[in-house]
């Protein structure tokens, strides 16, 4: 084959490929706002957008869907501009005027506050993030939002169940829809069903231009890091095991569990009654048995 040909089926396969991801996160996002209930009819989603690849592709994918959905809803992108220094703080407002979707900038300077009170050498992550969120909460209130959008995916999910069991003791993640902690919104995260990779695919396609998050100087959380190896390696030598695992969050059994705040088994009693689908305890490993629970297919 000449080179020609071969640069155009090259061209082909990518252009192939590309629309499968493009149509897989689609309806993976439409699939999970479905799932929880995230859109309602009249809704002001506020979309909040860092400049990371994830937060851009919220936008990107809520912008399509929001063109095609049955329902109406507005979106309102916004940055919380830290004052980092070297902060590229013309790269989103250009971006966004480009995309011709209603947003506004928070100038707040967090930055001086986290580092005049973090001290120097320890992860300023914890400081920052809480008052991102309170600045965050109060510009949605400002704005008339009724739902706050943030670009968690996936993985991030799986990665905060497994650092609260190694770290914190509890088995708890990062749920896909919540009230926040005052009361006062809706927090969804549309793309519960993406995995990262699609997503580094995506921003990668689009071009979108990402802004470092490094500009803090803060080290990346060592913990966090270390989780995130440990499931991109079982998920390369055991492919499917992450959907498992991310599928298992959907699928709990409190009385398999231990918690005695979610099953009574102070009080347990008898029934007397037979029942095929009840509860064995002198089975062979449940585990090994085939699912005979239904999996969300996730691609
Ligand atoms: S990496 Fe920097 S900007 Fe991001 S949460 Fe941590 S301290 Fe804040």
């Amino acid at each position: 084959m000449s080179a020609v040909l071969e640069q155009a089926e090259e061209a082909k396969k990518e252009a192939f490929e590309i629309n499968k991801l493009s149509k897989r996160l689609h309806r993976q996002v439409g699939q999970a706002i479905a799932d929880f209930n995230m859109i309602e009819d009249g809704d002001k989603v506020m979309v909040c957008v860092s400049g990371g690849k994830d937060s851009y592709a919220l936008l990107d994918i809520l912008l399509n869907l929001q063109k095609r959905a049955p329902i109406s809803f507005e979106l309102v992108a916004v940055n919380l501009d830290q004052k980092q220094p070297g902060f590229p703080d013309h790269v989103l407002p250009e971006y966004l005027k480009g995309l011709g979707v209603p947003f506004h900038i928070e100038n707040q300077d967090t930055y001086s506050i986290v580092k005049r009170l973090i001290p120097e050498g320890k992860t300023m992550c914890s400081l920052c993030s809480r008052l991102r969120r309170g600045i965050l909460y109060r510009v949605a209130g400002e704005l008339g939002a009724t739902k706050v959008a943030l670009g968690h995916h996936r993985d991030d999910m799986i990665q905060t169940l497994f650092m609260n069991m190694f770290f914190g003791s509890r088995m708890k993640g990062m749920p896909p829809k919540l009230v926040s902690d005052d009361g006062k919104n809706i927090v969804i995260r549309p793309l519960a069903y993406v995995a990262e990779t699609d997503l580094e695919r995506w921003a990668a396609h689009r071009e979108f231009p990402i802004i470092p998050c490094t500009l803090c100087g803060s080290q990346d959380n060592l913990q966090r890091v270390q989780t995130k190896q440990m499931l991109r390696d079982w998920e390369q030598r055991f492919p499917g095991r992450v959907d498992n695992m991310f599928n298992a969050m959907a699928n709990v059994v409190p009385s398999h569990l231990m918690d005695r705040n979610l099953y009574p088994f102070t009080t347990l009693q008898t029934t007397g009654v037979p029942d095929s689908a009840g509860d064995r305890a002198f089975d062979e490993d449940d585990c090994a048995a085939p699912a005979t629970i239904a999996i969300r297919p996730q691609r």
